[in-house]
This record gives C-alpha cells, sequence and structure tokens, in this order.
C-alpha cells in the first residue's frame, strides 16, 4: 500500500522551567493506506505529542515542533497555513481520546455535533447533513439513531458516547483516524466492543488507523505495525507479528515480560526495574540504559540508532550495531 503518512526527524519540544523538554526527540515513521498502526509506551513517552504534532494541536506557548517534516499524502502538513490545515483536520484526518465526555460539548446535541462536520467541511445542506447522520449514528451500533440524534451527552453511557466519537471522526470518511487511547476509559466488555467496531470499520472503509496506547492487548488485537516508543525517541519498530514473536530492544523484552498492573486509568503500568528517566535535559545516549541489563559503556555516551535489521525490523540499540558488540 502507498505511503499516507511520515513523520521525519520530528522534534517537539516544550519549555518548563526546570528546562526543555524534548517530548519527540528525532522520530521517524511512517503509516500506509489502510494500515493499523499502534504506537506504544509509557505515560510521557511522547506518544501523544507525536499526535498533537500531526493535527497542529500542540499548545504553544509551552509547546513547539521546533524540526523535522510531517508528511500526508505527500504534501508537509508544517507548511501549511492555518486554514489549510482546519480543512484537513477533521475531514482528511480525523482524532478521537480517551475522554469522549471532554470532547463532546455538553450543551449540543448529539445532532447537532455530528452534523457540524458535514456542513462545515461537506457543505451539505441541514437536511442531507441529518440523513448522513442517522446513517452513521446506525453504523456505530447504536439503535435507535432518530432518538439518540436529539440527545445530550449526559444522556449516553460512556461506551455510547465513544461511539458518537467515533461516528464524527468518521463523518467525513477521513484518510486517517487518529485514536489516542480511546478504551482506556471504559470497562473491558464495552473496549472489547469498541476495538471491534474500529477494527470493522477499517476493513470496510480502508481508513487507516494511528493507535496510540499503552495496552499490549489493544496492540495485539488491533495492529498490522507497531512503533515502541521511550523517552521521546522511537526505539523499535516491526510487524506485530514479528515484535511479539522477536522483540528485541530489551525495553520492548521487558514490557512484553511485565505483567500490567491492574488499574486501567493510569497509564503506569510495567513492572520493569527502574525509572523513567527525567525528561528534562536528557544526555545523548541511550534513555533507557539506567534500567538496561545490558548496558555497555556506548550506552552511557551514545545515542544508539534507529537502524532497520535485514528483515526491516528496526531497533535503537547498540546490541544489534558493530560498535556496540565491538567494545
Ligand atoms: Fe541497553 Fe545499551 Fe541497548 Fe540501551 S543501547 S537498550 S543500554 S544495550
Ligand atoms: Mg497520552
Amino acid at each position: 500500500a502507498k505511503e499516507l503518512v511520515a513523520f521525519r526527524n520530528l522534534e517537539t519540544h516544550f519549555k518548563t522551567s526546570a528546562g526543555t523538554v524534548k517530548a519527540v526527540n528525532d522520530v521517524s515513521f511512517s503509516i500506509r493506506e489502510g494500515e493499523t498502526l499502534c504506537v506504544v509506551g509509557e505515560s510521557g513517552c511522547g506518544k501523544s505529542v507525536t499526535a498533537m504534532s500531526l493535527m497542529q494541536l500542540i499548545e504553544s506557548p509551552p509547546g513547539k515542533i521546533v524540526g523535522g517534516e510531517i508528511f500526508f499524502e505527500g504534501k508537509d502538513l508544517l507548511k501549511l497555513s492555518k486554514k489549510d490545515m482546519s480543512r484537513l483536520r477533521g475531514k482528511e484526518i480525523a482524532m478521537i481520546f480517551q475522554e469522549p465526555m471532554s470532547s463532546l460539548n455538553p450543551v449540543f446535541t448529539i445532532g447537532k455535533q455530528i452534523t457540524e462536520p458535514l456542513l462545515y467541511h461537506l457543505n451539505m445542506t441541514q437536511k442531507e447533513a441529518k440523513a448522513r447522520a442517522i446513517e452513521l449514528i446506525t453504523m456505530v451500533g447504536i439503535p435507535r439513531p432518530e432518538k439518540i440524534f436529539h440527545s445530550y451527552p449526559h444522556e449516553l453511557s460512556g461506551g455510547m458516547r465513544q461511539r458518537i466519537m467515533i461516528a464524527i471522526a468518521l463523518s467525513c470518511d477521513p484518510k486517517l483516524l487518529i485514536a489516542d487511547e480511546p478504551t482506556t476509559a471504559l470497562d473491558v466488555t464495552i473496549q472489547a466492543q469498541i476495538l471491534d467496531l474500529m477494527r470493522d470499520i477499517k476493513t470496510k472503509r480502508n481508513t487507516a488507523i494511528m493507535m496510540i496506547t499503552h495496552d499490549l492487548g489493544v496492540v495485539a488485537e488491533m495492529a498490522d505495525f507497531v512503533v515502541v516508543m521511550y523517552a521521546g525517541k522511537v526505539i523499535e519498530e516491526a510487524s506485530v507479528l514479528e515484535l511479539f514473536r522477536e522483540p528485541r530492544h530489551p525495553y520492548t523484552q521487558g514490557l512484553l515480560k511485565a505483567k500490567p498492573v491492574i488499574n486501567q486509568r493510569k497509564e503506569r503500568l510495567y513492572s520493569i526495574p527502574g525509572q523513567v528517566p527525567n525528561p528534562v535535559d536528557l544526555g545523548e545516549n541511550c534513555h533507557f540504559h539506567d534500567r538496561c541489563e545490558f548496558c555497555m559503556e556506548i550506552c552511557k555516551t551514545k545515542a544508539p540508532p534507529l537502524r532497520a535489521h535485514i528483515d526491516g525490523h528496526k531497533t535503537a540499540c547498540w546490541l544489534y550495531e558493530e560498535e556496540g558488540k565491538a567494545q
């Protein structure tokens, strides 16, 4: 399939009173048409900031994209005007978040919120937009769509609200759907239903999905490809089968061995010894070196490059580099 999105050496920084946080630190990867790519990692690893950079929804200040490129169908999004970007957002690229309640407007009906992008982006008439909204509500598996159309967000359950968010996101038939922890706030049964729905959408409409999650169960169920992030960097990239069959980076190996803590709402969960490093003023070294049982001298002084192996699987780790082996 054709490449749809490409991050090239993206750098997104945040100024804090303690110093500069390189939340996204030289990140490159791409997403092909119709593919589900999961970005996985712990809280604060830069996965949400990567997505928000693509949407150009980084709050500035304190945040700023300071380097790199983000291509969407060959166009560098960072060079688009605000106006062109807002035409793309919600139309070609749509996003759903963890907490649908905070993204839905409590004072407007569901109908108004689903029809809004149709009126704005597709210039539909009220009548056409309503018909399309009813179709969309039905598509996301909610019975009695006419009634829901006239309901307010607080009248719906959490699972239903997330379905509505998906309906809104899909209203203009986007080429890319970004989903940031879309099921984290939901209970397990509803979570499974929402994931089923997203898989179904992907198959029927060939929508590419960039799914951000800390949950390896979600990765196993949803992903075609996986990007693992740690402290602002991509440290491993592989197909989902490869990643689970043969994780190569010691951090990924740890993730796969670790048992998640049973607290669905928290993003902190792995029992890998040690702490995620202080994100301020990270040195030019392997950011995982404090926690790595294979740490060598070179790991403390030099950042390992992200490199493709013969099979296309990528890792940023000195264990797989001649330079590292020579130590
Ligand atoms: Fe461990 Fe070194 Fe590889 Fe980092 S580069 S993960 S410290 S072996
Ligand atoms: Mg996040």
